[in-house]
């Protein structure tokens, strides 16, 4: 079962040389990687062995995937393969695998592979492999891929969206039975590897990580869970994913926790802060809808923060991107003058923090519809006052 049609991946690698043509290069190294899912349904593993997508740009010319002979299976299986939309080369230990690059290239151009001039690879290409690349392709001049891929992984089609929803209301159950469940007296290591278990009991294949951040430590974004355990009369600050067929999960949820003393509630200090983060967290939401630029998204959390006076408690950036990979385009932030367009999919996380007390976050996956935006994630954003 799976959640993106085979056919898909041919319309993909279609739309991708299409891409390619438009920015003027002659083909595209996709290696292990998102860029590499995401055009053939291949989740290979990340060797030191050469495994890579060549996307020629110009019409006709076959698509081929590189791969070790051991990793053949896996290959000529992934959907992309399967459908014949590319075809599978196999290289022997013994041989340069750059040296098969360059001949196919020649072969499917018609014309010597070092008589190309613009190439792009993937983002994460290993260095070595791009070196690599370099030596066979001596004249040719690289780029990042993600100039020719952004558009179209950025713009999620209703099966990734659905893919986003299923990852989305798995961890929506998982913060609530966090929250439910017994806090005061365990450490934050312990709470995070019952998210973890959690999320993969939700039908997560990687629970991708789980921060757990109490008290004063809820004051740092990206508290890595320790050993500090957890007490009545604080806050939690819990921000956990991970991926259901590679599309990631992403949800922030701030607890406090009274230990059962009537008396250990929220000051009225925290009440604040949570009330204007949660407001800002609301405002930006609603601001989404096709044209609007990322930054004014950012700017519409920011302002609510800034005038309630805790502006240089807000410092980072209000959201990200997410879809195969847990952290990409488009990013909310100023100076991204990006416009929103329907499909795009990014949290919505504005925080605040006060250095040495506490700090809190909100953060929903959400979706850029023709209507506005939608929020994946459904818990409630209330403050979550729990006995723990
Ligand atoms: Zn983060
Ligand atoms: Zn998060
Ligand atoms: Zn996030």
């Amino acid at each position: 079962m799976s959640g993106i049609p085979a056919e898909r991946y041919g319309a993909r690698l279609a739309a991708a040389r299409v891409e390619a043509q438009a920015a003027g290069l002659d083909v595209l190294c996709i290696g292990v990687g998102a860029d590499l899912r995401y055009l053939t349904g291949y989740e290979a593993l990340p060797l030191e062995r050469l495994t890579m997508l060549l996307v020629p740009a110009a019409d006709g010319v076959p698509l081929t995937l590189i791969a070790p002979r051991l990793e053949a299976t896996p290959a000529r299986t992934c959907a992309a393969a399967a459908a014949g939309a590319v075809e599978v080369v196999t290289w022997e230990e013994t041989e340069d695998p750059m040296a098969l690059v360059a001949s196919r290239l020649s072969e499917g151009l018609g014309r010597d592979a070092s008589d190309l001039r613009a190439v792009a690879v993937n983002d994460s290409l290993r260095a070595a492999f791009v070196l690599g690349l370099q030596r066979v392709l001596p004249n040719a001049s690289f780029i990042v891929a993600s100039t020719v891929l952004r558009r179209l992984r950025m713009r999620k089609d209703a099966d990734e969206v659905a893919l986003l929803r299923r990852a989305a209301q798995a961890a929506d159950r998982v913060v609530l039975a966090i929250a439910n469940g017994r806090l005061v007296g365990r450490t934050e290591a312990d709470v995070a590897r019952e998210v973890r278990e959690r999320l993969l009991a939700e039908g997560h294949e990687v629970s991708e990580f789980s921060i757990v951040a109490s008290g004063p430590n809820s004051a740092s974004p990206h508290h890595d869970a320790g050993e500090r355990v957890i007490q009545g009369g604080e806050p939690i600050v819990v921000d956990i994913g991970g991926q259901v067929e590679g599309y990631g999960s992403d949800i922030t949820r701030t607890l406090w926790v009274t230990g059962g003393d009537a008396t250990a509630g929220p000051d009225p200090e925290f009440l604040r802060l949570y009330e204007v983060l949660q407001r800002a967290q609301a405002v930006a939401s609603e601001a989404v809808r096709p044209g609007v630029a990322c930054e004014a998204i950012d700017a519409a959390a920011r302002d609510v923060i800034t005038e309630a006076g805790f502006g240089p408690n807000f410092f980072h950036r209000t959201g990200h991107g997410i879809g195969l990979e847990g952290h990409e385009e488009p990013y909310l932030v100023e100076g991204n003058s990006e416009p929103l367009a329907a499909g795009y999919a990014f949290s919505v996380e504005p925080g605040i923090y006060l250095e040495g007390r506490y700090g809190a976050r909100i953060e929903d996956i959400v979706v850029c519809t023709d209507a506005g935006g939608e929020s994946l994630n459904e818990a409630p954003r209330d403050l979550l006052v729990v006995a723990g």
